[in-house]
């Protein structure tokens, strides 16, 4: 076993692979750049090593700087985590040049799997049954709309080198298809330096169900079960739950059976997943293969016992896989959640800022892979993803309704993120029936971004807290800053998520009050903390995390969200007018402007092009008009809500 390996990334998956390295006695080097002096992944490593400014590019993707940095630290391997270098094959043989174990497969087989269609074509091959589509060299526009029109519709256009989402689109009508094919070559081209394309049949209300494969290198391949993965947003992965609850035993062992079949097919070594996109009939065809640990890894672990990164070391040292299949054996149910910054009611833009407070219940059946802690940010330079919990139970039953109690007790104050969405689906009865397709999401958005007004009992349990200023149920919390003066009779005012105002009036003590609230009177009970709230009789497991004014109750699995205030408080200044002078809605670069002043423009017209966090924007004209000024040029980096053009709005 290495004595000592550095960890060529950040975040979440850095720290993850620290902790198994220190249960294994293995020493890490961290590496950072200027954007994480204090990140946390630097700081859980044994050493850390700056490799240079904020842009990953001169950063975790500058392969001299990390090898130099295992060079100086006498690291014997490299984990590559997941994105950045992962899946560069570029990099792991520049690592077995500088005798430095890279903790992956060979570059043959990252080389054999990085084009989406080179792999397909393998596959085909090996037996393995891939999408119905065109993936061949010749790229010209007449032959792929020959082909297009062949496969016929709806379709999808992807791109070859394409991740991320990136280079994709479904194309319902021939009609559509040159404009798609320019967009997913634009895109393409601008993400990965390579604007090459395939085509394949849309496949229905599918489900995204991939394969957790390991290989060793005495020639041992097996599968460690499947992760459905088909709540996705953007075509990324947003809930993940093993065992899949779409599956039945006879499709489960024949799509194991492929899968291995397509890791031998590429002599994999180490840990990779194989994509399946399956339909409603259950037919299922091979997607593509990640050749890097995947980020919904956790719930494998959870069901079957087994640390993968502990078998990631194993196999990279040399070592045989430490199981054979038939000893590979799963238990009970698990499913991660994806905490994102981002604003799933705006079209799930990324968001940036600082995170006052991220609190999770402390459950034993509650996991949390994270790389940030209360106070730290997050910043334009990488993924928005903040963490991911999972849950586990005994079936799915168990683990869905731990999921919605540990949502409820979870809490982010200080920036939007998409824990609402979350909170959603997990209550959603499509969820809970486990009947859902990879369009489920976009499908029941209204519903799953649904806030429930807070009801007196959730009021009364932040009142409760607000009056005694005790510690909240979880320990953890304390409603800081702000006090009401107290005294007999206060008025408050509850205002919801959805802006709307309720007057409160309470009397009484901090154990025992009365609480008027929409016409009604209440009668409170409040016992020691952690002892819930009894409200007209009626008992519930009360949690109430604050922060400042915010509150956030959880009551008997339900989360509702408010900000307690004096009515006497001040009101913030209303938006200014974004139809007419539109503002970037996240921290990006322009990419490209479309329009110079003196313009006449149409309603909903493209003004210009963002890029920041993994996503491109394109801005629109809220207004028909002329265009009075263009703020910013190509290239320049914008804050969000920076003002971008201005339109004289025609009368
Ligand atoms: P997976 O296929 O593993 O489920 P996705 O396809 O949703 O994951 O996204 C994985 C990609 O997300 C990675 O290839 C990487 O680009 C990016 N990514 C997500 N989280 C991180 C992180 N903490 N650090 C670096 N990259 C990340
Ligand atoms: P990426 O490299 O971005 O992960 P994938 O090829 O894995 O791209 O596809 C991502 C997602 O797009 C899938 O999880 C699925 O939701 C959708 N998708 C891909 N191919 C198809 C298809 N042929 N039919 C329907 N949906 C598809
Ligand atoms: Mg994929």
């Amino acid at each position: 076993m290495f004595r000592k390996i550095l960890i060529a990334n950040r975040g979440e998956i850095a720290c993850r692979v620290i902790q198994t390295c220190r249960r294994m006695g293995v020493a890490t080097v961290a590496v950072y750049s200027a954007a994480d002096r204090h990140a946390m992944h630097g700081q859980e490593a044994d050493e850390a090593g700056f490799i240079g400014p904020a842009q990953a590019a001169a950063s975790y993707l500058d392969m001299d700087r990390i090898l130099d940095a295992a060079k100086r630290t006498g690291a014997e391997a490299i984990h590559p985590g997941y994105g950045f270098l992962s899946e560069n094959s570029e990099f792991a043989r520049r690592c077995q040049k500088a005798g430095v174990a890279f903790i992956g497969p060979s570059p043959e087989s990252m080389d054999a799997m990085a084009s989406k269609s080179a792999a397909k074509a393998l596959m085909e091959k090996a037996g393995v049954p891939v999408v119905p589509g065109y993936h061949g060299d010749d790229q010209g526009k007449k032959t792929l709309e020959k082909e297009a029109n062949h496969i016929g519709f709806p379709l999808m256009i992807k791109a070859t080198a394409g991740g991320g989402g990136k280079g994709m689109r479904i194309v319902r009508e021939a009609g559509d298809f040159g404009d798609a094919l320019d967009g997913a070559k634009r895109e393409a081209k601008n993400a990965f330096g390579d604007d090459k394309v395939l085509l394949e049949k849309y496949i229905e209300h599918p489900r995204h169900i991939e394969f957790q494969v390991f290989g060793d290198t005495h020639g041992n391949a097996v599968h460690v079960f499947e992760r459905e993965c088909s709540l996705q947003r953007r075509f990324q992965k947003v809930v993940e739950e093993t065992p899949s609850p779409f599956l039945d035993e006879s499709t489960r062992a024949k799509m194991g059976e492929a899968a291995v079949a397509a890791a031998q097919a590429v002599d994999y070594v180490n840990a990779g997943t194989i994509e399946f996109i399956v339909g409603a009939d259950k037919s299922f065809y091979f997607m593509e293969m990640n050749t890097r640990l995947q980020v919904e890894h956790p719930i494998t672990e959870d069901t079957t016992g087994l640390d993968l990164v502990e078998w990631q070391l194993r196999v990279a040292s040399g070592e045989k896989l430490p199981l054979a299949q038939k000893d590979i054996t799963r238990a009970g149910h698990s499913i991660e959640v994806r905490l994102y910054a981002e604003n799933a009611a705006k079209d799930f833009l990324p968001v940036t800022g600082r995170i006052e407070t991220f609190a999770t219940p402390a459950e034993d059946y509650v996991r949390v892979d994270t790389g940030v802690r209360s106070g730290d940010s997050i910043s334009i330079f990488y993924d928005p993803m903040i963490a991911k919990i999972s849950v586990s139970g005994r079936d799915r039953a168990e683990a869905v309704a731990r999921l919605n109690e540990t949502l409820a007790r979870t809490a982010v104050f200080g920036m939007v993120t998409n824990l609402p969405l979350l909170r959603g689906i997990a209550r959603h009865p499509g969820f809970a029936s486990g009947d859902y397709d990879t369009g489920f999401i976009e499908r029941e958005l209204d519903t799953l971004l649904e806030r429930p007004a807070p009801d007196a009992a959730a009021v009364a349990a932040a009142v409760a807290l607000l009056w005694s200023g005790e510690d909240s149920a979880d320990g953890a919390w304390q409603a800081d800053g702000w006090r009401i003066a107290q005294g007999a009779g206060w008025r408050l005012l509850a205002t919801d998520m959805a802006g709307s105002d309720h007057d409160v009036r309470v009397a009484g003590n901090p154990r025992e009050f009365t609480l008027e609230w929409s016409d009604n009177s209440h009668a409170v009970r409040h016992g020691p903390a952690g002892h819930g709230i009894t409200v007209d009789g009626t008992h519930f497991a009360a949690h109430v995390l604050a922060q400042g004014r915010r509150y956030q109750v959880a009551l008997d699995g339900r989360a509702f969200e408010f900000d307690l205030a004096s009515p006497f408080a001040t009101r913030g200044a209303a938006a200014s007018d974004t139809a007419t002078h539109p503002v970037s809605p996240m921290p990006g670069r322009v990419v490209a402007v479309h329009v110079k002043e003196g313009d006449e423009i149409a309603e909903g017209q493209a003004l210009m092009v963002l890029e920041g966090m993994k996503m491109e924007y394109t801005v629109k004209a809220g207004v028909a008009g002329r265009i009075e000024k263009v703020r910013h040029a190509e290239g320049d980096m914008v804050e969000a809500e920076t003002p971008l053009v201005d339109i004289e709005a025609e009368e």
